[in-house]
């Protein structure tokens, strides 16, 4: 087969699911297509996550002679820091009614979180262009934060289409300036995009304890 073909092909490889055993693990880290006998699989590889979702079923009831899986997701890292997603929220109500965005990173020689600054290209009341944050070697984006200034947080058919080759968690902070800021957190595996119904509960208290902190000052 053709070069450029088969580095397409090695780079996101598909698996026949066998029936008597598991299919062997990934031996790197990235994605690749399963075939199981109850869908087409899409199994992510990443430092900070592993994730089997099942992104298609099969129209036709066809003998498939492959084993079934289940869909899964593994965090490696530990919980967000409570703590940074205050932080994001203080940088957010600084730059309201503007946009903003920060990458809450991980680093998994030291299992560390810190939040990364974007570099800002252009933002306004609607729209936020920036540049990556520089990550050290060892370091993978967790959460991408964005924020929408004095509107609420929900994810935007502009949201949608960033979103949908990557995979994080994403974080939008609306209603900067208010006494509790709005949140609206998914997580996005290439295309996937589950909603977190609830966020967590001390992600508000510190994005409160923050803002508290500000108007203290
Ligand atoms: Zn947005």
């Amino acid at each position: 087969m053709n070069a450029a073909d088969l580095a397409l092909q090695r780079s996101f490889p598909t698996v026949m699911v066998p029936r008597r055993e598991p299919a062997e693990p990934m031996q790197a880290f990235g994605e690749r297509l399963l075939i199981a006998q109850n869908g087409v699989f899409l199994e992510i590889n990443q430092p900070w996550l592993s994730l089997v979702r099942r992104i298609a079923a099969y129209s036709v009831a066809t003998a498939i002679p492959y084993g079934e899986v289940a869909e899964s997701t593994r965090l490696m890292c530990e919980r967000v820091p409570e703590a940074l997603v205050g932080e994001f929220a203080r940088t957010a109500r600084a730059a309201s009614p503007n946009e903003t965005g920060a990458w809450i990173v991980w680093s998994a020689a030291t299992q560390r979180f810190r939040l990364a600054p974007v570099t800002i290209l252009s933002h306004s009341a609607s729209a936020l262009r920036y540049e990556p944050p520089i990550l050290g070697p060892d370091e993978v984006r967790v959460v991408d934060c964005h924020s929408h200034g004095l509107h609420p947080a929900f994810f935007s058919g502009t949201d949608d289409t960033d979103d949908r080759h990557e995979i994080k968690f994403a974080l939008v902070i609306g209603n900067c300036t208010s006494h509790t800021p709005s949140m609206a957190l998914r997580l996005c595996a290439k295309g996937v995009f589950e909603t977190v119904e609830r966020v967590p509960a001390a992600w508000y208290a510190a994005v409160r304890a923050t803002l508290s902190t500000t108007e203290a000052l």
